[in-house]
């Protein structure tokens, strides 16, 4: 077992996770479990104006239904102290942080940044700057005019008597002004970045909140962080990082800077292709078994030959490794994820998958409440685990178990090559066999209709459509003779007659 990793998760308060963003917070879990280690949300709630109420919950929410566990992130007290109110149930009780220093939200940590920052104006690595928005922007214009990329540089400060009791940013000082600035990242190489492209990025602002770039340096290091595994979008502002933990002393973590996914189309994946969010694909019906598996494999592989392709998550821990990323943008293939997901649907015990499945059939006005309807989805269970690929795709398949069916129409009756004559004689006939097969199985019921088929010279997918249509009212559902044990042989006379009596209306 390779050294123990301890990653974070640390998105910004901003909206729902983006399945990019699971993705890496997936691979930085795997780490830490495959090697003992330990696995924490930060919130970075530092950009005040983008913040978005409730989306902390909201993270922690979608954690809970992943399955990603957590040593340390936000208490309810932490939670409560937000700028809204985020608690959530499921939260972290306090102490259980396996030597991981809170706070976990940024806008908690505000005096850390400050002096640090301070430390590195007092240390020659930073300076004090106030040009205001509209002069940066001039600048930023005239660079443009230029055909520049607009870099700050100290010597382009407006005033140099900036004092430290007026209001003012603080700016970190590239250094040296030319040369380059190297380092490894473990998915991408050594890694090399011209020191005169890297801008004197500002590290605390005026408001005294810190930019993500002093706030990630910091955090990461106090808290201990052994790998930063982050999107590859990231890499730009990754110098400067690495130029800060220079000038601090400080030990450089492990850069892993993973690639982007992408669209079947070779576009970044957005809302064209599909759902986005954690709680989108969630309720499309995929389970979150299926979900983490195709998750892991955008971009991961267990390497040395291996091809498969379904795991649980403990064979995700045991097998992943870092060595697995590739270096080439993942592509999303829905497909994929949904096949998995009836690959994972078909491993969960019955019971579990019926109380999957409840919250679903509710929304599609089936009402799974009293003990009966529960033993009755548990029956049917078995029946619909093999035709699902996603939870949705069950109420259509039971409906007509929980609720009255409409008379299905006459020509809905008749069946394959066989005339209004046949089809009511069939009906009448088998009305006459489900009414004395005793008991009321569905081997017992196959074996007699078969008999009957024969008796009428019928073939099997004749009779068998007819008897479908009437008892259920559609053309797809589970096995026909289990359905019918499970309808029971009052409700299958009771549709059966009003066939009969649709059919003989119509003549
Ligand atoms: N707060 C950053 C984000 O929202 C985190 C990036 C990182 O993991 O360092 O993506």
């Amino acid at each position: 077992m390779s050294v123990r990793a301890r990653t974070r998760f640390a998105p910004s308060p901003t909206g729902d996770l983006h399945i990019g963003g699971v993705r890496t917070a997936i691979f930085s879990w795997l780490l830490a479990r495959h090697t003992g280690g330990e696995f924490y949300l930060r919130v970075e709630d530092t950009d005040q104006e983008r913040y978005v109420p409730g989306a902390t919950r909201r993270i922690l929410e979608a954690f809970d239904w992943l399955g990603l566990t957590l040593d340390g992130g936000p208490d309810h007290d932490e939670l409560r102290a937000m700028r809204t109110n985020e608690d959530y149930p499921g939260a972290l009780d306090d102490g259980e942080y396996k030597g991981i220093p809170g706070p976990f939200v940024q806008s908690h940590r505000l005096h850390l940044y400050k002096q640090w920052a301070e430390w590195l104006v007092a240390h020659g690595y930073a300076y004090r700057a106030n040009e205001t928005p509209e002069e940066l922007q001039r600048m930023r214009a005239e660079a443009q005019a230029r055909k520049q990329t607009f870099i700050f540089r100290e010597e382009m400060r407006l005033r140099t008597d900036v004092r430290a009791d007026e209001p003012h940013v603080i700016r970190m000082r590239v250094l040296p002004r030319s040369g380059r600035t190297e380092f490894d990242d473990l998915i991408k190489g050594r890694l090399s970045f011209d020191n005169a492209q890297v801008d004197d990025q500002v590290l605390l602002k005026m408001d005294g909140f810190p930019t993500y770039h002093l706030a990630v340096v910091v955090d990461d290091h106090l808290q201990g962080v052994t790998h930063v595994l982050r999107g590859d979008d990231w890499l730009p502002s990754a110098p400067k990082h690495v130029l800060l933990y220079r000038y601090f002393g400080w030990p450089e973590p492990q850069w892993a800077h993973v690639p982007n996914v992408l669209g079947t189309d070779g576009k970044k994946l957005s809302k064209r292709h599909g759902a986005q969010s954690v709680f989108e694909f969630r309720d499309q019906g995929y389970i979150p078994e299926a979900l983490i598996n195709f998750l892991a494999l955008l971009g991961w592989a267990p390497g040395g030959g291996d091809e498969q392709n379904v795991f649980t998550r403990e064979e995700l821990i045991a097998k992943f490794s870092m060595e697995g990323i590739g270096s080439s943008p993942a592509v999303f293939d829905y497909n994929k994820l949904d096949w998995l997901n009836g690959v994972h649907i078909r491993r969960l015990p019955a019971e579990d998958l019926a109380a999957r499945l409840v919250p679903f059939l509710a929304r599609a006005g089936i009402l799974v409440d009293t003990p009966e309807q529960r033993a009755r989805l548990l029956r049917i269970v078995p029946h619909v685990q093999e035709r699902i690929k996603k939870l949705t795709d069950a109420a259509p398949l039971v409906d007509f178990f929980f609720s009255d069916i409409h008379p299905p129409p006459a020509e809905m009756l008749v069946g394959p090559k066989m005339d209004r004559l046949q089809s009511l004689e069939a009906l009448r006939e088998t009305r006459r066999v489900v009414a004395e097969v005793e008991p009321f199985e569905d081997a017992l019921l196959e074996q007699a209709l078969r008999a009957l088929c024969q008796a009428l010279g019928l073939k099997p997918t004749q009779l068998f459509t007819v008897v479908r249509n009437a008892v259920t009212g559609k053309s797809v559902t589970p096995p026909l003779f289990a359905t019918m044990a499970i309808l029971g042989r009052k409700t299958c006379l009771i549709r059966l007659d009003r066939a009969i009596a649709r059919l003989q209306s119509g003549m």
